[in-house]
């Protein structure tokens, strides 16, 4: 809108100034920052503290030499994808705490946790670990100021070489 000639603008544009200010209040009641930091923030805040404090993978599972991680994120239906990754975390750097974050953009206080999971994989020399893990999250919908339990769905394949 800012290449348009104003002259052009104003022309082509009379009558839809009335939305266009609605829309441009809307939004900046939805961007007025806020002192506080956000739930999902403060959360994420002690997640990442928790997860830097614990030892490496290589200190707390000696016996561990490989791992694959594949990760499938999906909808609550379980249905839709929506993303997911795979890698070989370095067991010298990865933190025992096995966390990974939920891809809801509004979700608070869930995520995954699969470090129960991978110790009790290390603990029995399982070859390979794969599972399904629900987001127990709370969606916070500022536009319409719902909240909603998230249960968006991570499944997991673990690869583990010893
Ligand atoms: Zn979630």
């Amino acid at each position: 809108m800012d290449s348009y000639p104003t002259g052009q603008y104003a022309r082509s544009c009379r009558g839809a100034g009335a939305a266009l200010q609605n829309t441009a209040s809307n939004r900046i009641n939805f961007v007025r920052p806020s002192r506080k930091p956000s739930p999902r923030a403060v959360y994420r805040l002690a997640e990442s503290q928790r997860v830097n404090e614990s030892s490496s993978l290589a200190q707390r599972f000696p016996k561990l030499k490989t791992l694959k991680v594949v990760l499938d994120y999906f909808d609550a239906s379980g249905v839709t994808r929506t993303g997911g990754m795979t890698f070989k975390p370095n067991l010298e750097h990865a933190k025992s705490v096995f966390r990974f974050n939920c891809v809801n953009g509004d979700c608070v206080g869930g995520d995954y946790d699969l470090s129960g999971e991978l110790s009790q994989a290390i603990a029995s020399r399982r070859k390979s670990l794969t599972g399904e893990l629900r987001c127990q999250g709370v969606r916070h919908n500022k536009e319409i100021d719902e909240r909603a339990p998230c249960q968006s769905i991570l499944r997991y394949k673990l690869s583990l070489g010893y």
